[in-house]
C-alpha cells in the first residue's frame, strides 16, 4: 500500500502522460465526463457520477472501422488501426469497473470484437473508491463493493491523501513507472474509509431492492406479465438511459461517403428507438412496450441467462437520475416486486 499527497497529483499525472495517455473525470461547461488530461484541464475527483459512464475509453460512441478506395477498377479495403498505445484511466468507480466486466463478455466473446479488445489490452485502470455514495446508488444490491474497486490499482481519497493499491499485474507496472512519487502506507486509515463507505451504503434508499424473481430462468413469465403496459407509458424513447448506462452495448453501422472513398463507422444506438435493427421487412419490435420491456428482459433476464447469472445493470443510478419520465431500473424491479414477481 502506497499514498500520495492530493496536491502531489498533477505530477503524478504529468509522470504518466511521460510514458501514456491519461483519461480522467474533467468537469467541462457544468459537466463531469471523462476526457484526456491535459495541464489545463479542469479535472474533477470530487463529482461521484460523471455524466456519461467511462465506457466510451473502450467502446467509443463512434468510431471508423474501415475505409474502401477506389484505385483504378479496383476496390482497396484500408482498416482502420487498432489502438496500440498504452494509456490509464484514472477514477473510475467499482460500478463502472464492474459494467467494463460486463462488457467484456460480449465484445471479448467469440467472435472477439479487435477494436475492443486492443483497447482492453492497452487500458490500465485505476478505480476510486466512492468516498460518499449517493441517494441513486444501488451497487451492492448487483454484489458491487463500492470501498472496493477491483481494477488494476485500487485507490481512496482520504482528506489530503489518495492511498494506492496495485491489484493486477498491469497495475504493478504502472506503480513502478510513478513509484518515485509514492511514499508507503498502513492499511490503517483506509481500513476506516471502507467501513465508512459501508455504513453509508447500508443507510440508502434503495438498499432493500430485491432481485428475488429475476434471472435468467424466468422468461417466459416476465415477457408476457402485464405489468409492462403500464410501465412503459411515461417513456419518451429519448435514449437517455442507454447513452449514460455502462452496460449497455449496442451499436449501428453505417457508410458514408468521404472525398478519398467509403468509410464505414459504428457508433451506439438504442433498444429504445423505434429504427433500431430496422431491416428491410420493418421493424422486430413494433411497439414502443416492446422496446422498453426489451432493455428491461436484457439487463434482468436474457444476460444472466447466457452470463452465469451476472445481470447486466451494476446499480450506478444514472438512469435514476437522468431519465426525464422518471422511469428506471428500479422502478421496474419495485413494481414486479409488489406484485410478489408473479405477473
Ligand atoms: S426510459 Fe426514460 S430515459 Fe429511457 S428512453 Fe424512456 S424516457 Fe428516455
Ligand atoms: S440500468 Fe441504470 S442503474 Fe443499471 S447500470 Fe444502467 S444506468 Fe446504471
Amino acid at each position: 500500500m502506497y499514498k500520495i499527497a492530493k496536491e502531489n497529483l498533477s505530477q503524478l499525472f504529468r509522470q504518466i502522460v511521460q510514458e501514456q495517455e491519461l483519461y480522467l473525470p474533467v468537469k467541462t461547461a457544468g459537466q463531469t465526463n471523462f476526457a484526456v488530461w491535459s495541464e489545463d484541464a479542469g479535472v474533477d475527483l470530487d463529482t461521484l457520477k460523471t455524466v456519461k459512464s467511462p465506457k466510451d475509453v473502450f467502446f467509443p460512441q463512434s468510431e471508423n472501422l474501415y475505409t474502401v478506395k477506389k484505385e483504378g477498377k479496383k476496390l482497396h479495403v484500408e482498416p482502420e488501426e487498432l489502438k496500440s498505445q498504452d494509456f490509464v484511466i484514472f477514477g473510475m468507480k467499482a460500478c463502472d469497473v464492474k459494467g467494463v466486466e460486463v462488457l467484456d463478455r460480449v465484445f471479448l466473446s467469440d467472435p472477439i470484437d479487435t477494436f475492443y479488445a486492443a483497447r482492453r489490452n492497452h487500458g490500465t485502470i485505476i478505480a476510486l473508491a466512492c468516498h460518499e455514495p449517493e441517494e441513486s446508488c444501488f451497487c451492492k444490491v448487483f454484489g458491487v463493493d463500492a470501498a472496493n474497486p477491483a481494477a488494476d490499482v485500487a485507490a481512496w481519497m482520504i482528506g489530503e491523501e489518495l492511498y494506492w493499491k496495485a491489484l493486477t499485474e498491469k497495475g504493478e507496472s504502472l506503480t513502478e513507472l510513478v513509484k518515485d512519487l509514492l511514499i508507503d502506507a498502513e492499511e490503517t486509515k483506509v481500513v476506516e474509509e471502507k467501513e465508512a463507505i459501508h455504513n453509508i451504503v447500508e443507510k440508502l434508499p434503495y438498499m432493500n431492492l430485491s432481485l428475488d424473481g429475476w434471472g435468467g430462468d424466468v422468461l417466459t413469465e416476465k415477457f408476457n406479465s402485464g405489468l409492462w403496459e403500464e410501465l412503459y407509458k411515461p417513456c419518451l424513447a429519448c435514449g437517455t438511459c442507454t447513452f449514460v448506462c455502462p452496460t449497455c452495448q449496442c451499436y449501428d453501422i453505417k457508410d458514408y461517403t468521404t472525398a478519398n472513398g467509403v468509410s464505414r463507422y459504428r457508433c451506439w444506438d438504442s433498444c429504445m428507438y423505434s429504427d433500431f435493427t430496422m431491416m428491410a421487412h420493418g421493424n422486430n419490435r413494433t411497439s414502443q412496450m416492446q422496446r422498453f420491456r426489451q432493455r428491461f428482459m436484457h439487463k434482468l433476464v436474457y444476460y444472466p441467462a447466457n452470463n452465469d447469472g451476472i445481470y447486466s445493470c451494476v446499480g450506478c443510478g444514472r438512469c435514476v437520475e437522468k431519465c426525464p419520465a422518471s422511469l428506471n431500473i428500479v422502478k421496474v424491479i419495485k413494481a414486479f416486486q409488489k406484485q410478489g414477481g408473479e405477473q
